[in-house]
């Protein structure tokens, strides 16, 4: 079963020191980058468009078309932002990756700088992570006394922790010193990003496969996955699993294969439901252990692939309290900016709280549904949309649960767990 496991950018996690420059050098780290500077940029970005690679942040946008939408060179500056602002509940493969490894995504970044032909580049890192932040810098600075980046500068810079400034225009408001919050597309940052310059904002994950696609070539990457989402990809399984962790393999797999190497549901329980990628992504249920983890299959079930967080719950799980844990976090992230979502997670939130309790009233579950049937796809930005992802999806598969909620509290039918990771 491990043959199904494609350890590339998870290959060097346990080998000691893999986050200084002399392991990843001796481990063959940074050759991509001296292959690449012998390539010309349209054969870069052509690489990049023939390995299929499509964003691992969560929306899969085509990575090479994305660096294609740059307007013509104008002599004016163009920039290169990393997303590494990972925020997505349940979502903890960037963070482990940028500790382990933070040179593959400095490599990548040099190479995709060259490719677009940007000077200034820019990490934009979670604040609270203040352990990768220091590792980060570490690796800029390794790189850069080596004379690895050339005349490239690359900023690394710690946000204050808001959710919504992982919404790649937020992030590039809060990176310009403003309140972030997200702008109106168009223009997307390709043609007005930072400093309204064109600019191209990747995934930490995207970023770090470009050397691979560089060293490999594109069919390499390509030759992993499937036909429309190609390669490989970490997908981080959390909750009730025997061995919770980061499982790097080809789009595609399966959760049960995945479950098979994770050492299955916790001993004497069994699955009830769970998120393919974080609480944005509709849950699924045991229904759908065979469903392809790709973009397609995951939208074929009716959710989405997102950032492939797999968190995992048995049946001793309260559907109502985690979606009420949800909805909390959705409620306090929301920026303000738009009335669905700044109304709507507060209405949300309250009658939650009701079915939590088991005080919900007779009308509370169709106001519920009603109130993110509004929410969703009239919101300025995703986050309204992912507030109301878990609501509709828990009553399609749930909706007993949220009916007891209007007369026996969540805590009777399922007694809190210590063990409960939500
Ligand atoms: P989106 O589909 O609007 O855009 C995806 C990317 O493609 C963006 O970079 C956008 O600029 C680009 N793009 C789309 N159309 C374009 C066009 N016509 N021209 C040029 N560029 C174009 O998705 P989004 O709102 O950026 O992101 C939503 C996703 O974020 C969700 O799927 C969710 O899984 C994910 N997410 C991730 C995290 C995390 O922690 N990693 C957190 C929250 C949400
Ligand atoms: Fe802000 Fe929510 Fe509107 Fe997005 S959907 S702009 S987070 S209020």
């Amino acid at each position: 079963m491990t043959d199904r496991l494609t350890p590339i950018l998870t290959d060097s996690w346990d080998v000691p020191r893999a986050w200084t420059l002399p392991v990843y050098r001796d481990r063959g780290g940074y050759r991509a980058l001296a292959k690449a500077r012998g390539m010309s940029t349209e054969d870069l970005v052509n690489a990049v468009k023939g390995s299929g690679l499509r964003g691992r942040g969560g929306a899969g946008f085509p990575t090479g078309l994305k660096w294609s939408f740059l307007p013509a060179p104008d002599g004016g500056p163009r920039y290169l932002v990393v997303n590494a602002d990972e925020s997505e509940p349940g979502t903890c493969k960037d963070v482990p990756l940028m500790m382990a490894n933070p040179h593959v995504l400095v490599e990548g970044v040099a190479i995709t700088s060259h490719a677009i032909g940007c000077d200034h580049a820019f990490i934009y890192l979670r604040g609270e992570v203040v352990h990768v932040y220091r590792r980060l810098l570490a690796a800029v600075r390794e790189a850069k006394e080596a004379g690895l980046l050339g005349s490239l500068e690359i900023t690394v810079h710690a946000g204050a922790g808001a959710y919504i400034c992982g919404e790649e225009t937020a992030l590039l408001d809060s990176l310009e010193g403003r309140r972030g919050q997200p702008r109106l597309k168009p223009p997307f940052p390709a043609v007005a990003g930072l400093y309204a310059r064109p600019t191209v904002v990747n995934n930490v994950e995207s970023i770090a496969s470009v050397p691979g696609i560089v060293l490999g070539g594109g069919e390499w990457f390509s030759g992993m996955g499937t036909a429309k989402s190609t390669g490989h990809g970490i997908f981080s399984l959390s909750g009730h699993v025997t061995r919770p962790g980061q499982y790097e393999a080809p789009l595609g797999i399966t959760l049960r294969e995945l479950l098979e190497l994770a050492g299955g549901i916790r001993e004497g329980h069994e699955l009830k439901f769970w998120t393919p990628g974080g609480s944005s992504t509709p849950i699924l249920t045991a229904e759908h252990l065979d469903v392809p983890l790709d973009f397609e299959g995951v939208a074929g079930a009716g959710s989405m692939l997102g950032t492939r967080a797999l968190q995992i719950f048995d049946e001793t799980v309260s559907v109502v309290r985690a979606v009420a844990r949800w909805i909390d976090f959705y409620k306090h992230e929301s920026c303000g900016k738009c009335t669905p979502c700044r109304e709507g997670t507060f209405w949300l939130q309250q009658i939650m709280h009701r079915l939590v309790a088991g005080k919900g009233t007779a009308e509370d579950i169709e106001t519920l549904s009603d109130a993110a049937g509004n929410i969703l796809g009239r919101s300025f930005c995703a986050l309204g949309d992912a507030a109301a992802t878990p609501i509709q999806s828990g009553l399609q598969y749930f909706r007993e649960e949220f009916e007891a909620g209007t007369h026996t509290p969540a805590d009777e039918l399922f007694p809190p767990r210590a063990s409960l990771i939500v």
